[in-house]
């Protein structure tokens, strides 16, 4: 390899099997791709530009959807009173482990400590309490992007951080029905976000009772299955408990002039959706980032030769960038001279370009560019003319290409097994998403454990009559898997 290739990451420390080597490939691609870089502090990382420009594009997405649904964003204090932690039993038992919290400031010990956010259920609540005062205030529906820190002992980029990026949804409701038709409604959105953004199929339902949020009556959750048939949380949307609304004491006056206490929701969806697109499409050459999120669509390689002008070449690209930048097309010129077209090949299919385009001497004087599809390396003449219609039509089927295989692969990893005893040696070896039935009991529940497995959701249908573990009758069906 020539001394430029170099500046990809040393040649010998090539992008690990994504087969037989699913960690290290994970940690290559978030690294190499230049999607992350580490941070001083453990569990900490670094979004980097490339990273971030992706997360912008889900944002954008996902901002409208909350918009369009009727919340405003709003922004509360990264610190909150640790006693406000402490004022919903369940909230504090669940949070209590994770909780960084600042004990001096300004030179000083604090006579009341500060918990930095882990989430903002409690400053929220509090603010509500003050803000709602009659049902003409309702519902109120807030939204707020920011970081949260929750203290991890084991961290991996993207999927489990101590500092972490999100949206956290919380609203207010005259009724208990009204909180669940928003619960469900936003279930719906993240739904819509997953499937037909990222093109990742997704399985929804609620949550046991072990495995909700820490002070929620209900959550909703919807999981993607990663290529290595371990489960992935990627958002939850909860009601929650009445007993929020006691303790931070939001009273309204009902239509019928008496006092009540609103109904809550919460529902929130992270960085981790990055983790998820990367773990569910990437293939041997690294990632592929799906076109409707993609901060880069096309990337063009103008393919420089002594028989033209780099210039000559360069113009020609740009009017090339020009064309397809007017028909709304996120797109990029490499006018790096000195790497090798191969090399800028491999770093643009590591990073996921869902597209390349070429364009060299001989294809300027014959007025044609050469476009390769990420995923099958097809590559395709065509003329000027011809670009934007060809860009955009051939877009949209790697779209729907990089959705469809995800649904063969998650089928493939998707069994209906009647017993534990089945199915337990596949969990363990194999992963992959188990529904079976379930009484419901933690007991049953509980057995998962010794397979490092979990409940993940409980779905609306019922295949089988009794319990994965127990002969009692099955409530409804549950998707056991290995979880992130
Ligand atoms: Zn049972």
């Amino acid at each position: 390899m020539s001394e430029k290739k170099k500046t990809f990451g040393s040649p010998s420390s090539s992008l690990p099997n994504i087969k037989t080597d699913f960690s290290e490939w994970y940690n290559y691609v978030v690294y190499k791709a230049e999607l992350a870089d580490h941070a001083p502090v453990r569990g900490c990382i670094v979004i980097k530009p490339y990273g971030y420009a992706l997360w912008e594009e889900i944002k954008k997405i996902l901002d409208k959807k909350i918009k369009d649904t009727g919340h405003e964003n709003a922004q509360f204090p990264l610190l909150i009173p640790e006693a406000f932690l402490t004022k919903e039993a369940d909230h504090i038992e669940g949070f209590a482990p994770e909780l960084a919290v600042v004990t001096h400031a300004g030179g000083k010990k604090l006579d009341e400590p500060l918990v930095v956010r882990p989430t903002s259920e409690t400053i929220i609540h509090y603010m509500f309490a003050q803000w709602i005062k009659s049902w003409r205030d309702l519902p109120m529906k807030i939204n707020q992007w920011a970081n949260v820190v929750r203290w991890e002992m084991r961290s991996r980029p993207f999927l489990r951080t101590t500092e972490f990026w999100w949206q956290e949804g919380h609203t207010a409701h005259e009724t208990a029905d009204e909180a669940l038709l928003e619960a469900k409604t936003m279930l719906t959105e993240y739904i819509d976000l997953a499937q037909n953004y990222l093109a990742i199929p997704v399985v929804a339902g609620k949550k046991s009772e072990s495995e909700k949020f820490s002070g929620a009556d209900t959550t909703f959750t919807f999981e993607g299955l990663m290529q290595d048939g371990k489960a992935l949380q990627m958002g939850t949307s909860h009601i929650i408990s009445q007993q929020f609304a006691h303790a931070f004491e939001i009273k309204f006056q009902n239509r019928q002039g008496t006092e009540s206490y609103p109904f809550l929701t919460s529902w929130g969806a992270t960085t981790r959706l990055i983790g998820a697109l990367i773990m569910t499409h990437g293939d041997e050459k690294g990632l592929i980032i799906p076109p409707k999120i993609a901060p880069c669509q096309i990337i063009i390689i103008p393919i420089f030769h002594k028989s033209m002008a780099n210039h000559e070449i360069l113009a020609a690209a740009e009017k090339v960038e020009d064309l397809l930048k007017e028909s709304g097309l996120r797109i990029k010129i490499d006018r790096d001279s000195e790497s090798s077209p191969g090399a800028k090949f491999y770093q643009w299919e590591l990073k996921g370009v869902p597209l390349r385009l070429e364009i060299g001497p001989r294809d300027i004087n014959e007025a044609v560019v050469i476009f390769t599809n990420r995923i099958t390396g097809a590559k395709k003449k065509v003329a000027w003319g011809d670009l934007k219609d060809f860009a955009h039509e051939e877009l949209d089927t790697i779209q729907k290409m990089l959705f469809d295989r995800a649904l063969k692969k998650r089928a493939e990893k998707w069994h209906k097994r009647e017993k534990l005893t089945d199915f337990a040696k596949d969990l363990e070896e194999k992963g992959g998403f188990y529904q079976t039935g379930w009484c419901q009991s933690r007991e049953c529940e509980a057995i998962l454990k010794e397979h490092k497995a979990s409940t993940r959701c409980l779905i609306e249908e019922k295949t089988f009559d009794t319990c994965f573990n127990c002969n009692a009758p099955s409530v409804t069906d549950v998707i056991v898997a290995r979880a992130y």
